[in-house]
């Protein structure tokens, strides 16, 4: 008998998935051609699809190895991911996401850098400090520090230039409607990340405060820093608050900054991510769209 997703019991979710819109990278193979199913895909698996990427979901037995298609022997541009199923049958669930090049697409620090004309000397320190060759406070007090004298209402340009990552916005409404919260959790900036939680009707947030004195940055923050430990502190918190067993919390991150924070979750995905925090996920998602995350939610 065929399984039926989503009903059986004490399977695992398989998901076999490909960008739908790849770009092209010269001297590379051509990309996926989603439209074809690949041979490791059994028939009666569910097609899936949403912003940026289309797959195939099927359950098979818990724990056990058959049924998982070799990564290897999938055509190239396709992903499997497996979701076990203590995971998949935690009910409610709660998503936790970092921010920076995570929930949004840019790092809001190098975006005020730029009006401080700064860019360039912020963007070396978070490279490294995400590839996890630097303390990531020290890092943040030294980048911090490069906006001192900046305008306040800078920020609200910056607020404006934040662009969601391709399907935030679908993951969220999906997570809504089936009752659970979105959380998101930054080393960044809390004048930035009010608005955003704002607009993407986020259920909590926390992130680390710019201090503002007579209008102007002063290349300070307030109070503790949010490093990786407190993202996961606050990962712990949420879900305690709102009843959600550590198996149904799934936690989203892209830097060596995240590995606490995914390390706390019941599926830890890391998103297009540096080396640094690949070893420490369930998921390696490297298709750019947060919308696979609520297939592998089963929604
Ligand atoms: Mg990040």
């Amino acid at each position: 008998m065929p399984l039926t997703f989503p009903s059986s019991p004490g399977t695992d979710l398989v998901l076999v998935y490909a960008a739908t819109a790849v770009p092209a990278v010269p001297g590379e193979e051509a990309s996926a051609d989603p439209t074809a199913t690949p041979a490791s895909v059994p028939a009666h698996a569910e097609p899936v699809a949403g912003v940026g990427f289309q797959g195939w979901r099927w359950q098979v037995p818990a724990g056990e190895a058959g049924g998982r298609p070799d990564p290897a022997l999938l055509p190239a541009g396709h992903a499997v991911a497996v979701v076990p199923a203590a995971v998949r049958e935690a009910a409610p669930k709660m998503l936790v996401m970092d921010v920076d090049s995570t929930l949004i697409r840019q790092e809001v620090i190098e975006l005020l850098a730029a009006h401080a004309g700064r860019e360039a000397e912020v963007a070396a320190v978070t490279e490294a400090a995400m590839r996890g060759e630097l303390d990531f406070t020290q890092s943040l007090h030294h980048r911090v520090k490069a906006l001192a004298g900046l305008e306040a209402a800078v920020i609200e340009d910056v607020v404006a230039a934040v662009e969601p990552q391709p399907g935030a916005r679908e993951v969220i409404d999906a997570f809504h409607t089936a009752g659970w919260q979105v959380c998101a959790v930054s080393g960044g900036f809390t004048q930035v990340l009010a608005p955003l939680a704002q607009d993407l009707g986020l259920d909590r947030y926390r992130a680390n405060d710019l201090e503002v004195v007579e209008g102007r940055l002063t290349g300070r923050v307030l109070g503790t820093v949010v490093d990786r430990a407190v993202k996961a502190e606050m990962l712990r918190e949420w879900s305690a608050e709102a009843g959600v067993d550590r198996a149904g919390v799934v936690a989203a991150g892209d830097g060596a900054n995240d590995i606490d924070l995914l390390d706390a979750a019941g599926l830890a995905v890391a998103f297009c991510a540096k080396p640094a925090l690949r070893e420490h996920a369930d998921v390696v998602l490297d298709v750019p769209t947060l919308d696979v995350i609520r297939v592998l939610a089963g929604l």
